[in-house]
């Protein structure tokens, strides 16, 4: 554990739900690299409506307990006490977010939470499917941003690639978030040789024609099945070669902390961007932190080290909620997670040990 100074003024957060101002940190989430820590993604749950195969087995995957799924209350208590110590944007991700059946009230209740200057984000990062029905009350709740997830266009595609032929639930799922009011839309794809290296463009084309942005991923050594294999992935080079074929691409300066490098199509308007995890990692602006849906806080997607938020919150020597003590507590592990945290990921390393979680598991 670091020494932690006292977080004063936090205790007002937890529990409220509404407009109550989380006091400013002295110092912050800042690392020993200089990194300040703004956004935590939250995984809400390890289940999901698809099986894609970089990302979960198709069969045998062993869930995480409901009992061991953190509470909402107790999401919202974390993320309060985020909050006060300058985090402003948090995604909801899984898993697949809108299986959690109160994922309206999750929404609404870190929408409410304020940080020392103004309101928090809330976005999500989701299949899509059954958002059509959830959309309104969604947007309703305080949601200010969506990315969807799509990796071809082609039926029978989507069908091996997900194992489940749920394509159109996706392309309505897309159909509505164009329709409303959340901008920017960006659609995540990841990149796969054999499996949609031959559409990258076509992906593309398709963000474009639903005015949303589309994000390749370079594919990443966190399926559950553990059958990422380095020579055959599709490299961010190779993308940007399959798009400069059909277009003219100017980079857009201006990245700051985000994952994705982004380039001006035909001189714009619109854009298409580049997640490169693994040839050209962006760690060093990486303002990212993640808590697993089981209450486990993570500095790096690729890092076999979790903090135990959940023992914090639930263990025998749990402080009672509300209490200065148990908002210390929490404040001291997400401190302890950002101090831990390496200056860069070890996936091009030979020593590189993949995570025992698959990506479902970790939150992406
Ligand atoms: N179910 C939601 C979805 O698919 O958007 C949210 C969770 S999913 C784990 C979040 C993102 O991680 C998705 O865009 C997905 O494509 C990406 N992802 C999952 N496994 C990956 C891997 N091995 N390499 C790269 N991206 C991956
Ligand atoms: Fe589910 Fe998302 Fe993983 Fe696909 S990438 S299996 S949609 S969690």
């Amino acid at each position: 554990m670091t020494a932690v100074p006292v977080v004063i003024g936090v205790r007002a957060q937890v529990g409220a739900a509404s407009d109550a101002v989380a006091a400013p940190s002295p110092r912050g989430l800042v690392d020993t690299h200089g990194r300040v820590h703004r956004d935590l993604r939250i995984s809400l749950t390890d289940r999901c409506s698809l099986r894609c195969t970089y990302c979960m087995p198709e069969q045998g995957n062993e869930w995480l307990a409901r009992t061991s799924i953190l509470s909402t209350d107790e999401i919202v208590e974390v993320a309060e006490v985020a909050a006060s110590l300058g985090i402003r944007t948090f995604r909801l991700t899984g898993g697949e977010p809108l299986l959690r059946a109160d994922i309206v009230d999750v929404v609404r209740r870190v929408a409410a939470i304020r940080g020392d200057d103004g309101p928090v984000e809330v976005a999500m990062t989701t299949n899509g499917i059954g958002l059509p029905a959830r959309l309104p009350a969604l947007v309703d709740a305080g949601l200010t941003r969506l990315n969807i997830s799509i990796d071809t266009i082609d039926r029978q595609r989507f069908a091996d690639l997900t194992r489940r032929d749920r394509l159109d639930d996706v392309f309505e799922g897309i159909a509505a978030a164009a329709a409303s009011e959340l901008r920017p839309l960006k659609l995540n794809a990841v990149a796969m040789r054999g499996v949609n290296d031959d559409e990258l463009p076509d992906l593309v084309a398709f963000a474009m024609g639903v005015g949303a942005q589309l994000r390749f991923i370079e594919q990443m050594p966190l399926d559950a099945g553990h059958t990422w294999d380095r020579d055959s992935m599709v490299t961010r080079e190779e993308i940007l070669e399959k798009l400069g074929a059909r277009w003219s691409l100017e980079p857009v300066p201006g990245r700051g902390g985000a994952p994705a490098e982004k380039w001006r199509i035909d001189g714009g308007p619109h854009e298409v961007g580049v997640i490169a995890s693994v040839t050209a990692p962006f760690c060093g602006a990486c303002d990212r932190l993640r808590l697993t849906a089981d209450g486990q806080l993570r500095n790096c997607l690729f890092s076999n080290t979790e903090y135990d938020l959940v023992g914090v919150l639930r263990g025998d020597a749990a402080s009672a909620p509300g209490s200065d003590a148990r908002v210390e507590g929490i404040a001291d592990m997400l401190r302890s997670c950002v101090h831990g945290k390496l200056p860069g990921h070890a996936i091009n390393d030979p020593s590189f040990l993949q995570p025992a979680r698959g990506m479902n598991a970790i939150g992406g």
